[in-house]
């Protein structure tokens, strides 16, 4: 039976055979200023990876993109990557179609994770250094901190309060875009090269901040956003629900999650909203409609994102501000709008809100730790706070951009300890 993944692979990104992988990589032209490097947060070296793709070395193309993004593979097919390095490719300039470099990331990474159970190596540790740390949160942020640490020659233990470590990857990224299990392979790697990870470990419970400050050289926050934000009372209201655990449902019980739904509607217009309502599409609800505050040009999320949804079939409703929730015996029904020409109800049997997540209390562990007015945590550029020891990157400081962006700031963390302790760096930069 097709899963959701098969059809998404299909209809977005078609999965590449080792022939058209190969043609396609022909196509680089190994530009001598790439500019798609610059285009990723993580500057993954492409014009080596599609290189060694080309040559035949598809395992070796696989470990290029692992030395600069452990997560590689989440990001091949969770990226934007028509903003970020296909949108640079000096093909369009020349009004030709972009090196189709996502895919082809997903291509060398699916081998490697096809194959691992073979025993293929993955990465060489480098060196012993002395070097310990931790980090709060074991999201993708946490995980590539964690992970470069290790690659450097030290340790690293990652503290996640979740029964399963991977935070968004895992719990929250649309399974049309990454799977449970895609998310649990990627730890699983992670492990392997010698992370220690431990789950269901809430901080200020089981283990307290000032233990880890003397325990670790470096504590590195990666706790990424809390719950939904909700901008109407909801009141416990059947039918009503957030973004996150919508999602989590979808991601563990698949089309269950939305049976006898027949009409969903999805608040918001972020890139949260448009794939929950592509996963509803995906799930065969009959109807879904899509409702935003402001116009469609105000839109936060990405214009291709938006045209999948439309082609869907998803309607979308503009300048619609909800104002109430109507319900029958504690069963949605309808939500109430305010729009420019009044008051108008939209009748449906699941609203999901995606209007934005919470701030972890971040500051109820460390008292000192400085916030910025959206309650992120403030870094620079080396993604250090204002404490000594205590860096921070992903949602929580970045107030909640790309996978590719949490595992860019971990990294960076990564390299800053090393350097504060006068440590050597192998992994992770552009020239590996
Ligand atoms: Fe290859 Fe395009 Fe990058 Fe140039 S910009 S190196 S053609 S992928």
């Amino acid at each position: 039976m097709r899963t959701q993944q098969d059809k998404l692979d299909d209809a977005r990104h078609p999965l590449l055979g080792s022939e058209h992988a190969t043609v396609e990589a022909n196509r680089c032209i190994n530009c001598y200023d790439a500019p798609c490097i610059n285009a990723c947060p993580t500057q993954i070296n492409i014009p080596q990876f599609i290189a060694r793709i080309s040559s035949g070395d598809t395992l070796g193309a696989a470990q290029s993109i692992f030395a600069s993004n452990i997560l590689g593979h989440s990001c091949a097919t969770v990226c934007p990557v028509e903003v970020l390095c296909e949108g640079a490719c000096v093909y369009n300039k020349l009004e030709d179609p972009p090196i189709r470099i996502g895919d082809l990331q997903k291509y060398a990474t699916d081998y490697f994770y096809t194959n691992r159970k073979e025993n293929l190596p993955t990465l060489t540790i480098a060196p012993k250094q002395a070097v310990h740390v931790c980090a709060i949160g074991g999201g993708p942020a946490s995980l590539s901190f964690a992970a470069y640490i290790v690659l450097n020659g030290g340790q690293a233990t990652v503290y996640e309060a979740a029964p399963q470590a991977g935070g968004l990857n895992t719990y929250g990224v649309a399974p049309y875009k990454l799977t449970y299990d895609q998310s649990l392979d990627e730890i699983a790697l992670i492990k392997e090269l010698g992370v220690r990870i431990q789950t269901n470990t809430r901080i200020g419970e089981n283990v307290t901040p000032q233990e880890l400050l003397a325990e670790y050289d470096a504590v590195f926050l990666g706790t990424g956003l809390a719950e939904d934000r909700y901008p109407i009372p909801v009141n416990g209201t059947a039918g009503v629900t957030g973004a996150l655990p919508f999602i989590a449902q979808i991601k563990q019980r698949g089309e269950k999650a939305t049976q006898g739904i027949t009409n969903a509607l999805v608040i918001g217009g972020g890139n949260t909203a448009l794939d929950v309502v592509q996963e509803l599409a995906l799930c065969k609800v009959p109807q879904i409609a899509m409702a935003y505050r402001r116009g469609l040009a105000d839109m936060s999320g990405y214009a291709h994102e938006f045209k999948y949804a439309r082609s869907y079939g998803v309607r979308f409703y503009e300048h619609h501000t909800p104002v109430r929730i109507n319900q029958d015996k504690g069963q949605a029904q309808g939500v109430v709008f305010n729009t420019p020409n009044g008051e108008t109800t939209l009748a449906t049997d699941l609203v999901v809100f995606a209007t934005g997540q919470e701030r972890h209390p971040l500051q109820q562990l460390f008292p000192d730790l400085a916030l910025n007015a959206q309650n992120c945590v403030v870094v620079d550029e080396k993604q250090k706070t204002n404490l000594a020891k205590i860096y921070a990157g992903g949602d929580c400081a970045n107030g909640g951009k790309e996978v590719v962006n949490a595992v860019a700031e971990g990294r960076q963390a990564a390299f800053n300890v090393l350097q504060s302790m006068n440590l050597d760096i192998y992994y992770g930069r552009f020239s590996n």
